[in-house]
């Protein structure tokens, strides 16, 4: 028997492929904000353990399930731990003017509440080790430069180059990389707890410089029980040198451009995001594209030109997902902030049908059937008119990969499992449907699946689609072959 677990279908949006991350925050903590943010589009909540309480994450994430439960979509939840960020300590006065060509000092020895003017305390107790005379430090996302002319003992002494307003708390970035704090700190190894406990869907590594890293997040998260898939964020210098290596372990990417932004120098940002996707894409990882996307709409309704461009140029690199931040998180229009960002996807996806068709790769070996078949797919995609692309999956491998060649044919994953279905919301061009399927019998699968596109507005009777499935339903990893159907009613 097949049991569409379903009564009541859910909306289903395949207007546009390309998802929408947004970051949940004080801005969000209304549900009638969140369920108009749900309902205008949101594909993956991002909470972020930069900022907040446990408690504050807890509640976030339960209130995100609720909207989603409400509007019977699937919303994905990405936890985003804060890694070792770099910060100064306080002023006593709150914040300092620095002018330009005084001097300036960090001290690892200052009292945490006595910075002033010529000096301020910082937390990291190696950053006297990891900079040396020449170097350049950027405090506040780049907004302070400073130079370093001497460091003795605990002591950095610097000379501002670009001088103005320093507040408590600044983040510090040293120009060129180098900074040597491992990427989990003691609280990013507690805080895997939470997210193993909250049951989220994605789990991602700020700061991490290499493999290591990841799998050491990895093997966290499973010691708590934790399914989440891993997102390593490339926003230091050695990330990028070791990006390869990262591919090799992470399940996806992050395009992480403020951070990446502060420490390669904002102009290569450009070419840098398209390496990294390109490069993610061709290893069938996923990736997010983040940072400043539509900046102004924290205080704007209305995106500017540059912002639009922004979004839409990710979208035709090829991203799996572009990501909003302050904009939605401490923004003054989050629910216009993921509508807009809609908007924008769905105007440049119309402009990249045939650009998707990428070079088939002949010269390599698959390793695995699920790779052969969503090969197959695509190529038989290529030659004919199809309508859509169904994949009966049990851990969402095989949509994932035919989505990394081209996805201009909506996928669906015909899944029984909820967390498969929840990890597919980041995937470019795929979208879960919850099937429990318990038999391979044809002649009760096929009007099944029929019934379930149908009933959505998927297809038509007479359209073609493409079905892939194991001969033995319910075993993962097991998917082996495809199958042309015409979709009939019964
Ligand atoms: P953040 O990471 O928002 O946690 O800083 C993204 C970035 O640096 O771009
Ligand atoms: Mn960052």
């Amino acid at each position: 028997m097949v049991t569409p677990l379903w009564g009541r279908l859910g909306r289903m949006d395949t207007s546009r492929r390309t998802k929408i991350v947004a970051t949940l925050g004080p801005a969000t903590d209304d549900p009638a904000v969140l369920a108009a943010m749900v309902g205008a589009g949101l594909d993956v909540a991002r909470v972020n353990f930069s900022h907040g309480t446990r408690d504050a994450h807890r509640r976030r994430v339960e209130m995100l399930r609720n909207a989603a439960r409400e509007a019977n979509r699937y919303v994905g939840v990405l936890a985003d731990l804060a890694g070792p960020k770099i910060r100064i300590e306080s002023f006593q006065g709150g914040a300092v003017q620095l002018e330009e060509g005084a001097p300036f000092a960090l001290d690892t020895a200052l009292d945490p509440t006595a910075g002033n003017s010529a000096e301020v305390g910082c937390a990291y107790l190696n950053l006297p080790n990891d900079v040396h005379n020449g170097d350049v430090l950027l405090l506040n996302d780049g907004q302070i430069v400073l130079d370093v002319e001497r460091v003795s003992g605990t002591r950095i002494h610097c000379v501002v180059r670009v001088g103005g307003t320093l507040s408590d708390r600044k983040g510090v970035n040293r120009q060129g990389g180098g900074i040597s704090a491992p990427a989990l700190t003691e609280k990013d190894l507690e805080d895997i707890k939470l997210a193993a406990e909250l049951g989220i869907d994605y789990l991602a590594v700020s700061f991490c410089r290499d493999a290591e890293d990841i799998r050491r997040a990895q093997s966290t998260l499973r010691k708590w029980r934790g399914e989440a898939r891993v997102v390593a964020k490339i926003e230091r210098h050695e990330a990028l040198d070791n990006l390869s290596a990262i591919l090799g372990v992470t399940d996806a990417v992050m395009v992480a451009r403020g951070d990446l932004g502060v420490e390669m120098g904002y102009a290569e940002l450009t070419g840098l995001q398209k390496t990294i996707i390109r490069q993610t894409l061709a290893r069938n990882r996923v990736v997010i594209t983040a940072t400043q996307m539509m900046e102004s709409m924290i205080h704007s309704p209305i995106p500017t030109r540059a912002e639009v461009s922004d979004v839409a140029n990710a979208v035709l690199d090829g991203t799996d997902a572009v990501m909003l931040s302050a904009e939605t998180a401490a923004g003054k229009y989050p629910v216009k902030a993921v509508q807009a960002m809609a908007e924008v996807i769905q105007g440049a996806e119309k402009y990249q049908v045939g650009a998707e068709r990428r070079i088939w790769r002949s010269e390599d070996g698959f390793t695995n059937n699920e790779e052969v078949i969503s090969m197959a797919v695509n190529y038989t995609a290529s030659h004919m008119r199809v309508r859509a692309i169904v994949a009966l999956t049990e851990s969402g491998l095989t949509p994932l990969l035919m989505s990394r060649n081209r996805n201009d044919i909506p996928i669906y994953a015909f899944t029984r499992h909820e967390a498969t279905r929840r990890r597919a919301t980041l995937y470019r061009g795929v979208y879960a449907v919850p099937f429990d399927i318990t038999t391979s019998d044809p002649k009760q699968l096929y009007p099944a699946i029929f019934e379930q596109l149908l009933q959505r507005g998927l297809v038509e009777t007479g359209d073609q689609v493409i079905l892939t499935k194991g001969e033995l339903s319910g075993v993962s990893g097991g998917t082996n072959s495809l199958v042309i159907l015409s979709v009939a009613r019964s």
